[in-house]
């Protein structure tokens, strides 16, 4: 008879496997925060470009059964799909890949429902959004959705057409304010330097998001919560979509305080150089 380590240890072992694909990847704190939700095998799998499509073939036959995608592979992750969401099909990017079976490669994408997750009941009848990459595509098919009337600025503005929103060159009042730009991720750039945003109008804006995290929280968020207003930080965001993404796979309710937790506990540097 197996003692109770062993036991434990067999059962560990047997446990489906899970992780994040990304490139780089070393920062994730979605180990720390799936980890604490109950899926013990869940890991980085660091995956360059061109190795991609091998690798995720080669999942479910390694013993995976889901995986988050993060930068650069989420188009490429809906590409490889052998079947899709209508959120990962309109978006035009996974980041929740699930293997049920050998061949089998699902995409979803939790980011969108993991926004409004996170908004809860706030109002959000209009939403300025800025940026135009990844992010803010899930993030404007989220809120049209959800019956927002959603303003892009970008600050290439080109870029910015086609996301089905108005294309503006000025920011506006609006019931929620979105960053979808990689700006205030690194100590170098500033919201309201690189941003169209001034601190003294941040007031024009119930609800203030970030979709960027880092240590010590961003710029945008500590001015916002100062000035009394609303905010939802972009490890709030990253708890909702991997909140998400462990239900689709387990068909369980998220711990979402446990999640949070080890999301927040995780010390890893995620500063930018
Ligand atoms: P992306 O596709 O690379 O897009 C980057 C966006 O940032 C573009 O709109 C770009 O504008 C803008 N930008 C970059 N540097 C800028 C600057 N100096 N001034 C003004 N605009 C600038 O990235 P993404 O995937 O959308 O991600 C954006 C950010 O959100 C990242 O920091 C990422 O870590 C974060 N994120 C967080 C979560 C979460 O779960 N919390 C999820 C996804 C993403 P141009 O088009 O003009 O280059």
């Amino acid at each position: 008879m197996l003692s109770e380590p062993a036991r434990e240890h067999a059962a560990a072992h047997d446990a489906p496997r899970y992780g994040v694909l990304g490139w780089p990847v070393g920062h994730s704190r979605s180990p720390a925060m799936m980890r604490a939700a109950g899926l013990a095998r869940y890991q980085r799998l660091p995956v360059a470009p061109e190795a991609f499509a091998d690798t995720v073939r080669a999942l479910h036959g390694a013993g995976f059964r889901g995986a988050n995608v993060t930068i650069p592979h989420k188009e490429a992750a809906l590409a490889l799909a052998t079947g899709a969401s209508d959120a990962a099909r309109e978006i035009g990017a996974a980041n929740t890949l699930s293997f049920a079976a050998p061949g089998e490669i699902a995409a979803d994408n939790t980011d969108a429902p993991g926004l409004l997750g996170a908004l809860g009941e706030r109002p959000a009848r209009s939403a300025l959004v800025l940026g135009a990459g990844g992010s803010a595509r899930a993030v404007v098919w989220a809120l049209t959705r959800a019956g927002a009337d959603v303003s892009i600025w970008n600050r290439t503005p080109e870029r910015a057409a086609g996301l089905g929103a108005r294309v503006v060159r000025e920011p506006m009042a609006a019931d929620v304010l979105v960053n979808c730009t990689s700006v205030g991720l690194g100590r170098s750039s500033s919201p309201f330097k690189d941003l169209p945003l001034d601190a003294d109008r941040l007031l024009e804006y119930t609800t203030v998001v970030d979709l960027v995290y880092r240590t010590g929280g961003t710029v945008l968020i500590a001015e916002a919560a100062k000035q009394g207003i609303d905010t939802i930080d972009g490890l709030e965001i990253l708890v909702r979509q991997g909140a998400l993404s462990f239900t689709l796979w387990t068909g369980l309710a998220a711990p979402l305080d446990l999640m949070r937790a080890a999301a927040r506990d995780a010390d890893h540097q995620l500063d930018a150089p």
